[in-house]
């Protein structure tokens, strides 16, 4: 009969472990979270990046740029931190720097951070990002430099501040639209592709929302994304600002006071806000946007558990053959950036290290079952997002662009059959030697898979 005791008390057990179970709220024992978020604003004048016709550093600031980090636990203990940064790109140099230290210092392994930069065109250069675009003075050129600087430590002090903060809490998903996002890509009567408004072109108006909330259910953060240009400023602004991201965290911040709003952009690399030019153009999509965040917060969210799972890796992409010839002739560009890019070109040749290949980062970070974050480096254009979403179903899926590093456009096989900015001018401004081989997609979509076999969502 002794058995049977045993099972009796097993069952019991069993119950009661039940009975515990219904009686706690789930997300109890889910989460751990942190939030931190410190300014990231110049201290005085700086040039600012993205436009190649601006001719002097910044006059003023509309508004304060922040760094902002999230850092969730799951119950095993692993951890990840998204931050989310108002710049033009992070390059690779600094997001390396950071990644090593949050290693040594948290034991946050690489896969773990995800870097993503919201940008803004009204905001500082960051160096070695778009090095091309301009010639500095030596002064202007150090203060560059000592911004890129300070900016890797806030960066790291910010995460440092999330870790340290994490405490019980919940996290929910959800999804809204915000319909300002154009695609850019206009085809003009000559065949030729220009920077204009595409109505026919692909889009992605999605919004999708992460609400993180403390143990009391006050809401602590929402991390929301968009596919688009941040750029509604164009280049004759000269104060500082975030644009319309920078306007939608302060407009979201102000329908919830003591939660922080965290912009993240996705794959808006050939996608621009319509209309633009205009001051009160950014603080209206700005405010469409935080407005689409704060309905999805009002609605039906999906609770997010754990595991939380982390890949990231190294992808090659290569660059279409080139020759010395090719930048020989470029030296008597009438572009002045063209110069710059044919130079440090001809300097690579000198030294017998031609540049034929760029390293692109690729990352997933997967919450549960419940979304997949897919972070992806450079101006990444829309199709790579929508091309994700259909290729991995069934679970939610994010997928940014300007993570971890921002080094070009990552241009889709289509893009690059057709030509125009996002395939081949742009490249001059970045110094990379031109457009990417054909099989740029295949590449790219190759990490992308990886890393999502690696989290577990392989097919
Ligand atoms: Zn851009």
């Amino acid at each position: 009969m002794k058995p049977l005791v045993y099972n009796r008390k097993m069952m019991m057990l069993r119950c009661f472990a039940l009975l515990l179970a219904l009686l706690l709220p789930a997300s109890a024992a889910d989460w751990k979270i942190g939030v931190a978020r410190m300014k990231i604003t110049p201290g005085g004048p700086i040039w600012m990046s993205g436009y190649g016709n601006r001719n002097k550093p910044s006059e003023g600031v509309v508004h304060d740029l922040w760094a902002k980090a999230i850092a969730m636990e799951d119950k095993r203990g692993q951890r990840a931190v998204i931050v989310t940064t108002d710049i033009i790109g992070l390059p690779r140099a600094i997001s390396e720097q950071i990644g090593a230290e949050c290693q040594k210092r948290w034991g946050l392994d690489r896969s773990r951070l995800m870097l993503n930069s919201s940008h803004t065109h009204t905001g500082p250069m960051v160096r070695e990002n778009l090095n091309t675009m301009f010639d500095f003075s030596p002064e202007e050129s150090q203060r560059v430099r000592d911004y890129a600087q300070m900016l890797t430590k806030t960066l790291i002090d910010t995460i440092g501040a999330a870790i340290g903060d994490l405490q019980p809490g919940d996290i929910a998903y959800g999804e809204g639209k915000a319909p300002f996002a154009v695609n850019r890509r206009q085809f003009n009567a000559n065949g030729k592709v220009t920077i204009g408004v595409n109505p026919q072109g692909a889009v992605d108006h999605s919004v999708p929302v992460l609400a993180l909330k403390g143990a009391d259910g006050k809401l602590r953060a929402a991390l929301f994304g968009y596919a688009c240009h941040n750029t509604t400023l164009t280049g004759e602004f000269y104060k500082l600002s975030g644009d319309y991201a920078g306007f939608a965290q302060i407009e979201f911040e102000k329908m919830h006071p003591g939660a922080a709003g965290m912009f993240m952009l996705l794959a808006g690399g050939d996608q621009n806000p319509n209309p633009r030019s205009k001051d009160e153009l950014a603080i209206q999509h700005g405010r469409t946007l935080a407005t689409a965040v704060d309905a999805v917060l009002k609605g039906q969210m999906k609770p997010v558990r754990g595991p939380l799972r982390a890949a990231f890796q190294l992808t090659e992409l290569q660059f279409a053959p080139h020759t010395r010839e090719d930048f020989e002739k470029e030296l008597s560009s009438k572009t002045p950036a063209a110069v710059r890019r044919a130079k440090e070109m001809l300097k690579a040749y000198d030294e017998r290290r031609p540049v034929t290949k760029v390293a692109y980062p690729v990352q997933a970070i997967r919450l549960g079952k419940d979304v997949t974050y897919v972070a992806l480096g450079g101006e990444l254009v829309v199709g790579y997002g929508l091309r994700t979403k259909k290729e991995f179903p069934g679970e939610n899926t994010v997928v940014a662009g300007y993570s971890n590093d921002v080094m070009c456009y990552i241009p889709t096989a289509q893009i690059l059959k057709e030509g125009g900015y996002e395939a081949v001018d742009s490249m001059i401004y970045y110094g990379q030697p031109g457009p990417f081989a054909p099989d740029v997609e295949e590449r790219v979509m190759g990490g992308v898979k990886n890393v999502m076999k690696r989290v577990g969502r392989a097919k």
